[in-house]
């Protein structure tokens, strides 16, 4: 459900927004934003999605392409993973319309770790460790996915 609000929320706020530039505000490639470029062809998008791990199969419809990120997805965090992120992203891209600053990927990735530490409380306790393992050391240390710590939670 809150998946649902969420691109519910975003998708009101983009009707809003939109005015006479319809371009991508993310790159400067002069594409026509579509929430498909914005969230997932979007080169700055595509950065932020490789930096967490995740893959996106772009020949699959949406909720297969969604089904097909989880299954290759390195812990059992993959929706809050995915909501926080296409938040930032459109946080992101916010700034830059209101004027408040070019989008960047450090201040998504900064961005990305306030919220998910925000959001860990809202994850069950036995799991919440992990999730906040995940974010300070794969995340906010670039190291590789710890995929053997999840393995008890995932059974
Ligand atoms: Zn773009």
């Amino acid at each position: 459900m809150d998946r649902l609000n969420t691109r519910n929320i975003l998708k009101r706020k983009k009707h809003k927004l939109e005015g006479n530039n319809y371009n991508c505000a993310l790159c400067n490639h002069n594409v026509e934003e579509t929430a498909l470029h914005l969230f997932f062809t979007c080169p700055f998008s595509q950065a932020c999605w490789q930096h967490l791990g995740v893959q996106w199969n772009l020949a699959m419809d949406f909720f297969h392409m969604l089904l097909h990120a989880k299954e290759g997805f390195s812990n059992p965090f993959f929706m809050e993973v995915f909501i926080i992120s296409a938040w930032q992203i459109w946080k992101q891209r916010n700034n830059f319309i209101f004027s408040r600053g070019q989008p960047s990927f450090l201040a998504w990735k900064t961005g990305f770790i306030d919220e998910a530490r925000l959001r860990a409380h809202g994850i069950s306790e036995n799991k919440r460790t992990l999730f906040l393992s995940w974010i300070d050391l794969y995340i906010h240390f670039e190291l590789k996915p710890m995929a053997e710590m999840f393995c008890t939670v995932r059974n």
